[in-house]
């Protein structure tokens, strides 16, 4: 038996951690507001972990700021937020499986209908259940097709079914196709609004929509990478840096072989330092073999060999005075410098979005005022 201890709460920043900087979410959420009309409220998108940054912590950071509503991408995920005390409302953008449906109701949550047959699903489960419908206008994902007019009429009559919002998403594309979908959706509006449907809280924009298309008045947005500030935008500030400890520091001799494969070969005598984290924590493999790098005391050190589950190998040959128990910085500033998710991203031809939602469990959480 281990010994028993008041807390247990260990050390938070031994190993590798997610700091949170609270100070850039509040300022992100103000920016955000301000580019929306007033009576437009940001409904976050915390799905997976609100992307790392730890979603019930954040949540209740956001009621705080008297943010009311969230989105989700599962049951699961939502039931967690209502375990952890979130208030406000929770929308499960995703399809929920019918034998998880008392979770939506249990933990009052609000549920997508993810097209016409799945309209169904939820009418035959007879209990009551608020919805919003989900639209396609393009994306080509979930929702039911914004012409088929009378099949979402329909929806309306189901007795279990209390249909409070209705949405679309953007794909995120050109000016151009972005205007389609939005005309396809404001014709939907109308449209039902014709037929008596009104009242209905209608909302559109992710980030995306946020940035590029800011005027359109809706209920709601559902704003994720842009509040946590890894989208392109001058005025919002990054929420999160992934730091980790230095574990080992060490010369290798010409010639030496480093990491898995013999990823790397030592041209010259190298210093190298061993920090602790690697891609069982979310650090991309994809960024070994000098791809990637990483920042200690304010300069840069590029990644030798294969990131490895647990370990990362750099080169600090020109780096002065780095110890053993040093900080490391993944994504963040150091000193003058920093590295952003975006930045990452790009160079691994993928999103900042893929980068924080991998982030792992096995990362600590700490967050700054
Ligand atoms: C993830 C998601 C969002 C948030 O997207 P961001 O680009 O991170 O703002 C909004 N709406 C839907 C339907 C989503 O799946």
């Amino acid at each position: 038996m281990w010994p028993r201890r008041k807390s247990t709460k260990s050390f938070a920043t031994g190993r590798a951690w997610v700091e949170i900087n609270l100070e850039n979410l509040r300022h992100n959420v103000t920016v955000l507001k301000g580019m929306l009309p007033s009576e437009c409220q940001l409904m976050p998108a915390v799905k997976a972990n609100a992307y790392g940054l730890g979603a019930v912590r954040l949540c209740k950071e956001l009621n705080r700021l008297g943010i009311r509503a969230f989105c989700v991408a599962t049951a699961l995920e939502g039931a967690e937020l209502r375990k952890g005390g979130v208030k406000g409302e929770i929308l499960i953008l995703g399809y929920t499986h019918p034998k998880q449906l008392d979770l939506v109701k249990r933990y009052r949550l609000m549920q997508t209908v993810v097209d016409y047959q799945y309209a169904q699903t939820l009418r035959n489960y007879g209990k009551r259940l608020t919805v919003h419908l989900a639209i396609d206008t393009g994306m080509g994902r979930l929702g039911e097709s914004a012409h088929n007019l009378e099949s979402i009429l329909e929806v309306f009559t189901y007795n279990n079914l209390n249909v409070e919002g209705i949405f679309t998403h953007l794909s995120a594309q050109s000016k151009d196709y972005t205007h389609t979908q939005v005309a396809l959706f404001s014709e939907l509006l109308n449209g039902l609004e014709g037929r008596g449907v009104g009242a209905l809280k209608a909302h559109l924009q992710s980030s995306y929509g946020i940035l590029h298309c800011p005027g359109l008045n809706y209920a709601y947005a559902r704003v994720g990478i842009a509040l946590y500030g890894a989208a392109n935008h001058d005025e919002l500030k990054p929420v999160l840096s992934i730091k980790a400890r230095v574990s080992v520091v060490k010369t290798v001799a010409a010639g030496q072989a480093i990491g898995y494969g013999l990823g790397f070969i030592a041209p010259k005598d190298m210093k190298i330092a061993v920090i602790s984290i690697g891609y069982g924590d979310g650090l991309p493999r994809a960024l070994s073999c000098g791809v990637g790098m990483v920042l200690i005391h304010g300069a840069r050190a590029s990644i030798l060999g294969y990131v490895c589950m647990d370990q990362t190998i750099v080169d600090v040959s020109s780096i002065n005075r780095v110890y053993q128990g040093d900080t490391a910085v993944i994504l963040g500033k150091s000193g003058a410098l920093e590295m952003s998710a975006e930045s990452i991203a790009k160079q691994l031809q993928t999103v900042p979005n893929e980068i924080l939602s991998r982030l792992g469990t096995r990362l600590t959480r700490v967050y700054t005022h």
